[in-house]
């Protein structure tokens, strides 16, 4: 007898796993437990979403004729870990052999491999860590555009024969708009999912068990199946891709949603196929339904970045989870947890993600991300509030993103240099400013915005590092050119802040 190992997010059906099972005879182990909903501080949402849909894709098994055996987080039985559970399980059945696949965090591969798992490879993903390794070896730097170009090429996805389509690899210029003042104008409202019996009962017994945890419930619409996940794929491909490009990166004040697709949890939960998101896509350009920008620039975030980062996470565990080139120290502001504060930008990017579990790129990047690097934030209690309060958050993207490409804590080889900017940034790419007490121009003074103090602050403070960061050239000419008594007054004013969320 045969026991397969399944997690809360390897729900494929097409799974390794699953091939060559016998439904009489071999049996699926699934468990929920407490020690994954708790080892970071997990968002009411994040956990209800993991729940839901492992218990529908318990019952598709079934369904199917498989034989599932499932441990609820509510079981008087329950171990409350993952290692405690998947060992009486195997006490338990004395298979000849018990099969997971790969998880994705470095962290449960050790457990289950020190329990004599065999793990087979992830064929969700379209790059292993066997093709990382040989792109990454013997490139002095990684850099995702070339790693792009061969999954584009290894693929064929935008291709016309062997040239990229259009004639230009990648779009980005074009990615980067801002909606007039008078904003986005009226929004295709999101396909949504109500809840069904089995997420309600989920949802009841989230509210009881994490009472304490972040984030709300009642707005609980997330898709918890393979075919609402595909549902929501095509709601994204007819309503919003055509404006995706162009909108990629703009924000508004309590539009948390904008042409987004809200596809990364559904994606990272293996509801979705890769391959099939980005087949979709490109029909929809080749159809002409949507312009090249905008698929390109789709297609690279899944093809390109999803695949990178993996491609990193696996490269560079375990170290990589205590790096911290800039030295970071600080605690993360208590606000991150209520929203409650009166910089625009991050009330609305952390009330958003409070509500629904969600936010986008550029608030994950240009609002939270940028305000703990400036603020000088221990990079990893950044890592666990990003991997808390996110629906898409597990440990082999977020871990990339937030320390390597936002706090620059891995020294460049995420990001060719930090993510760094004023105000002014966030002042451009979105009407928070216009709502907020502060002036994204002043860097000193009442009126100053924290982002354009801190930012010139952290330029002071790592000069002599960040001069070794050829890209970081012309910002640190522009602090050569601050009168010393303006420095000194932003230093004070910086250190002020920094004593307020300390
Ligand atoms: C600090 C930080 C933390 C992040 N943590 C996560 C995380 O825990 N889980 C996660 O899936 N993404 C994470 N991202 C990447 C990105 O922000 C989300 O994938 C995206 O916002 C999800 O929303 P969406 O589905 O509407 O994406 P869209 O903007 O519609 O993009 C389409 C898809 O592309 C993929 N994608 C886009 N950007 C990235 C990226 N940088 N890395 C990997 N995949 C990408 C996602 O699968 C996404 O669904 C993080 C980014 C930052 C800066
Ligand atoms: S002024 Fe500064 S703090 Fe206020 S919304 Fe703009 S960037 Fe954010």
């Amino acid at each position: 007898m045969q026991l397969v190992v399944v997690l809360g997010d390897q729900l494929n059906h097409n799974s390794l796993a699953f091939d060559g099972l016998d439904p009489g005879q071999d049996l699926i182990f699934m468990a929920e437990v407490a020690a994954e909903a708790s080892y970071v501080w997990s968002h009411k949402a994040r956990i209800t979403l993991f729940l839901a849909a492992m218990r529908h894709f318990r019952d598709e098994l079934r369904a199917r004729g498989f034989r599932v055996e499932y441990r609820t987080l509510d079981h008087p039985a329950n171990l409350g870990s993952l290692e405690a559970e998947v060992r009486a399980a195997i006490e338990r059945h004395q298979p000849t052999r018990t099969v997971c696949v790969e998880p994705g965090e470095y962290r449960l591969r050790e457990q289950f491999l020190a329990l004599g798992l065999e793990l087979l490879e992830d064929r969700h993903f379209l790059a292993s860590a066997a093709d990382f390794a040989r792109h990454a070896e013997g490139r002095k730097q990684l850099r995702m555009e070339y790693f792009y170009r061969e999954m584009r090429k290894r693929h064929g996805y935008l291709m016309d024969g062997g040239k990229p389509a259009g004639g230009d690899w990648n779009y980005d210029e074009e990615n980067r708009g801002s909606f007039p003042k008078s904003g986005p104008g009226p929004l295709p409202s999101p396909l949504r999912f109500t809840p069904d019996a089995i997420t309600r009962e989920v949802i009841a017994l989230v509210s009881q068990r994490f009472a304490s945890h972040p984030g709300r419930l009642d707005h609980f619409d997330w898709p918890v199946t393979a075919a609402e996940a595909r549902a929501a794929l095509d709601d994204f491909l007819t309503h919003r891709l055509e404006r995706f490009g162009l909108y990629q990166d703009a924000m508004w004040t309590a539009e948390p949603w904008l042409y987004h697709s809200f596809i990364s949890s559904s994606l990272n939960l293996k509801l979705l196929d890769p391959r099939e998101v980005c087949q979709a896509a490109e029909d929809s350009w080749r159809r002409r339904e949507a312009p090249l920008a905008a698929v390109e620039g789709f297609i690279r975030q899944i093809l390109g970045w999803r695949e990178y980062v993996r491609g990193i996470y696996w490269r560079y565990m375990p170290g990589y989870l205590d790096k911290n080139e800039l030295g970071h120290t600080a605690p993360l502001p208590d606000f991150f947890w209520t929203g409650e504060t009166e910089m625009r930008c991050l009330s609305e990017a952390i009330g958003q993600t409070l509500n629904h579990g969600y936010a986008h790129h550029i608030q994950r990047l240009m609002v939270t991300g940028l305000f703990t690097l400036l603020l000088g934030v221990d990079p990893r209690r950044v890592h666990e509030w990003y991997l808390a309060v996110y629906v898409d958050a597990v440990e082999w993207v977020e871990l990339p993103n937030t320390l390597g490409m936002s706090q620059f804590a891995d020294g460049g080889i995420m990001a060719s240099k930090p993510y760094a900017a004023t105000g002014k940034y966030i002042q451009r790419m979105s009407n928070y400013c216009a709502h907020c007490p502060y002036d994204p121009a002043e860097s000193a003074g009442p009126n100053a915005c924290p982002f354009t103090t801190l930012y010139w602050d952290f330029l002071m403070r790592h000069e002599a590092r960040l001069s070794r960061v050829g890209r970081m050239d012309m910002q640190l000419r522009n602090l050569v050119r601050i009168e010393p008594a303006r420095k000194a007054a932003i230093l004070t004013q910086a250190q002020a802040l920094k004593d307020k969320y300390a």
